[in-house]
């Protein structure tokens, strides 16, 4: 039997695009049919990604201390969550983290900076960093994330070498000063212009669960269709103690699927990406949402700790995906080495933050933290714990 969804696919691959009803029926597709939206959809991603799976590595140059006030945000100004707070890495520093997220299997780093925006001083650093790390790494794609821009920067950014610029419209303009108050929707879309005339690939995407509404939700995704984002972050409120959005559980496993399914009807041929909170709020469904998606970070975020790289890993390869850039032998020589990287820690012991000597990957320790909200982020940049990679 053809479902509606599968014509809705038909539709699209013809040529065709999704309406905003069509956003709606798949936002809120019965849970008994979430199997067909999925499959309808995830047509739509093998069509434009096969069954490849983008891998991104965040590094947080400078973290915490901002003074701007997103509400979601564990490094805002009035946030008390304890997140790791520090300034600018260094260059050699910025190269061991990237570093570690590459050998890890990522092919995009992408490197991100708390603040409203870059000084020119700011720029100077990245524009170093994206150079060194260009000559070290071959083929290495950076995705710059630095706030605001100011006239010129992007061209600074482009020149020296960064693919990517990122930022978040992250919700629907008619929310947005319901979640910030101290800069607007409209400098958040002139940042992302800047970025596109400079020549740099547009990365913007959303925060779900914030209190929006399902029309807010497509409100928000046109926008990104519309201001034709190259890719498309996906995140799931992380609930912060210490955050105004403290406690704030609006999000299901099948409600994040859903979102996931929509986003790749109205955007077919992008990428789709799904970012933090995968774990806390997709939990054994993340395998389905990558049917639909087709782009992750691997291990932490910026202020928290994801799942273990190996658990990544071994999701894409239990669930017939190839990383993008990296053929299926090269693959599964680097699960391998990950796994007698976790072997070692596991006989040595690894001084982790939970006091057990349980390994920085504990998953007792994790299951355990992760019904209480985020893990503070205590390894990787900024710390002297080896990076999650
Ligand atoms: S999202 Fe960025 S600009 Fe907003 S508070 Fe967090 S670090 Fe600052």
């Amino acid at each position: 039997m053809t479902t509606s969804f599968d014509q809705l696919a038909d539709r699209i691959l013809s040529g065709g695009a999704a309406t905003v009803d069509d956003a709606l029926a798949a936002l809120r597709t019965p849970d008994e049919q979430l199997m067909s939206a999925v499959a309808a959809a995830g047509r739509l991603r093998r069509e434009h990604f096969g069954n490849t799976v983008k891998v991104n590595y965040l590094v947080n140059l400078k973290s915490g201390l901002c003074p701007e006030n997103c509400n979601y945000c564990s490094q805002a100004l009035g946030s008390q969550a304890p997140v790791l707070k520090y300034s600018w890495l260094t260059k050699d520093e910025t190269l061991e983290q990237a570093g570690a997220g590459l050998r890890g299997g990522a092919t995009r780093v992408c490197m991100v900076s708390s603040g409203r925006g870059p000084s020119e001083r700011d720029i100077d650093k990245v524009v170093e960093m994206t150079s060194a790390l260009k000559d070290e790494h071959e083929g290495v794609e950076v995705c710059a994330c630095l706030g605001l821009l100011k006239d010129g920067q992007a061209e600074r950014l482009k020149a020296a070498g960064v693919d990517a610029y990122n930022h978040n419209i992250n919700t629907a303009e008619s929310n947005h000063d319901n979640i910030v108050q101290t800069h607007s929707y409209d400098d958040r879309i002139d940042t992302i212009g800047k970025a596109k005339e400079a020549g740099l690939s547009p990365c913007s995407g959303l925060i779900a669960g914030l209190g929006e509404s399902d029309e807010q939700l497509v409100e928000a995704l046109f926008a990104l269709k519309e201001l034709d984002a190259d890719s498309i972050p996906v995140n799931f409120l992380m609930p912060f103690d210490g955050t105004p959005y403290e406690n704030t559980w609006e999000l299901s496993p099948t409600r994040c699927v859903k979102i996931l399914t929509m986003a790749r009807f109205v955007c077919p041929d992008k990428e789709i990406r799904i970012a933090a909170g995968r774990e806390m709020h997709l939990r054994s469904l993340q395998a389905t949402a990558l049917q639909v998606a087709n782009s992750i970070f691997l291990g932490d975020y910026l202020t928290s700790e994801g799942q273990d790289a190996l658990a990544d890993l071994e999701m894409l390869r239990d669930n017939g995906f190839v990383i993008l850039g990296m053929d299926a032998s090269a693959f599964d020589e680097l699960i391998e080495e990950h796994r007698a990287r976790a072997a070692g820690r596991v006989a040595s012991g690894c001084g982790s933050s939970c006091g057990d000597g349980c390994g920085d990957a504990c998953g007792d320790h994790r299951e355990q933290d992760e019904q209480d909200g985020p893990v503070i982020r205590r390894r990787g940049a900024g710390t002297d714990v080896a990076a999650n990679a």
